[in-house]
């Protein structure tokens, strides 16, 4: 553990931290922040101690990235929740917007230090330790991964970067330098294999022990996981982040089950029904959408930001010691679809289909009938082969069964063949829009 003293602390001491850090926060927000002072006023809070502690979060307005987005001018670039002075602001990184511009995320010496250092603790849960390599297959460039990048330094790993896209020079860095970890997208962990399978390279035989996986869901589902397992002979876990918020905020021990918050002390978490908005209680088993809050965010900070992901909570105690609730990531509510009235994730659906193995790749595609969330049944879904395997009606038959049983959702399943549905060396699209 990276931190011991931080990460086994009981987490009712921990919430009355981040209590004093979020009213701390919040007189600063008032103080600078236009965006916030505004926002607030509005919702009826003039003041911080209007706004009450973190008992009382839930009142306040959440934010949408939209809305900042909505607040940039000539002027002002980077949008009107800018707190900081240009002469504070150490580093800019911009968020992979899927819609056009890009968004700026400013961060302060002493933000970046707290990225680092949540960063560091997630990853370090892994299991991975100072003295060992890792390989990263990031293309930081003006990504906010690049501070991920740092915790690995942080962690006393010793970090060889080889991009992504790059699959030769990856499988050369594997064989001549020998590294205990690989970092990667799940995506990009699943085509190394079939990679590997293809030109009889024994990925299982390489000296990697850990595969750490970050950037989309998958390396918490069940199935999916142990078949990175399989094909690396190695320890899958994962880690999450949110640009604007922070990288790698998230990251899973080696008992596995679910994530554990490497950034607490830094960052506030709830839940909410992404429909209703309400706050959802985090309790064992709850599912919602991951709400985030800065606690010591200087440059700008972000108050119940609407992150998108989609989680599930977990309470238990955690044999490896580290305290406080976990999750684990769903999907991103962006790719949820609603089937008569349920809530379909393509990342759940996957999940269902590649219990099928070795009879499919456990690559799928889902083609929704209809622009927008809400879909017919039943919900068209491309499931591919294994290699090798021929199409069979009783097969198509027993995996729609197990998606309706599963996850209550009537599809039609259409089995095609080995290689039909497009690999991902990034991220995969589960969803044909
Ligand atoms: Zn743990």
């Amino acid at each position: 553990m990276l931190d011991p003293e931080v990460e086994t602390r009981p987490w009712d001491e921990q919430v009355a931290l981040d209590d004093a850090s979020y009213r701390a926060q919040l007189a600063y927000l008032f103080e600078r922040s236009a965006f916030y002072r505004e926002k607030l006023s509005a919702a009826g809070f003039a003041s911080a101690e209007a706004a009450g502690g973190l008992a009382d979060i839930a009142q306040l307005p959440l934010t949408e990235k939209g809305e900042i987005r909505a607040t940039c001018t000539p002027d002002n670039s980077i949008g009107a929740h800018l707190c900081a002075t240009p002469s504070e602001i150490v580093r800019i990184y911009s968020t992979s917007g899927t819609t056009g511009a890009p968004s700026y995320v400013p961060l302060t010496a002493g933000d970046l230090e707290n990225w680092v250092a949540g960063s560091a603790r997630s990853y370090a849960a892994s299991g991975v330790a100072a003295g060992q390599r890792i390989v990263s297959t990031y293309n930081a460039g003006p990504f906010v991964a690049g501070a991920a990048l740092a915790a690995f330094e942080r962690i006393g790993l010793c970090h060889i970067p080889v991009g992504t896209g790059n699959t030769e020079r990856l499988m050369a860095a594997l064989e001549l330098l020998g590294p205990e970890a690989v970092v990667l997208t799940p995506s990009y962990a699943a085509y190394l294999v079939e990679w590997a399978a293809e030109r009889k390279v024994d990925l299982r035989g390489s000296s990697v022990e850990r595969v750490l996986v970050a950037g989309e869901p998958g390396g918490g589902e069940p199935a999916y996981r142990a078949k990175l397992e399989e094909g690396w002979g190695a320890k899958v876990s994962e880690a999450m982040g949110i640009g604007d918020v922070g990288v790698s905020l998230w990251g899973e021990c080696e008992e596995q089950d679910g994530m554990h918050l490497g950034a607490r002390g830094f960052v506030h978490a709830e839940l909410i029904d992404p429909e209703t908005r309400a706050a959802l209680e985090l309790d064992d088993g709850a599912t919602g959408e991951l709400v985030l809050t800065h606690l010591q965010q200087r440059a700008a900070p972000l108050l119940r930001f609407r992150t998108r992901d989609h989680v599930q909570v977990r309470t238990s105690r955690c044999n490896c010691g580290r305290t406080g609730p976990r999750v684990r990531c769903i999907g991103r509510t962006d790719d949820m679809l609603i089937v008569r009235g349920v809530n379909v994730f393509p990342s759940a659906i996957r999940e269902v289909v590649s219990a099928f193995a070795p009879e499919v790749s456990g690559h799928i595609l889902v083609k929704p009938q209809a622009a927008g969330v809400k879909q017919e049944p039943p919900l068209p879904v491309s499931v591919e082969l294994a290699r090798g395997a021929t199409a069979d009606a009783a097969l198509a038959e027993a995996i729609r069964e197990k998606l309706r049983n599963v996850l209550v959702v009537q599809t039609r399943v259409e089995l095609v063949p080995w290689g039909s549905l497009q690999r991902s060396e990034y991220k995969s699209k589960l969803v044909e829009h």
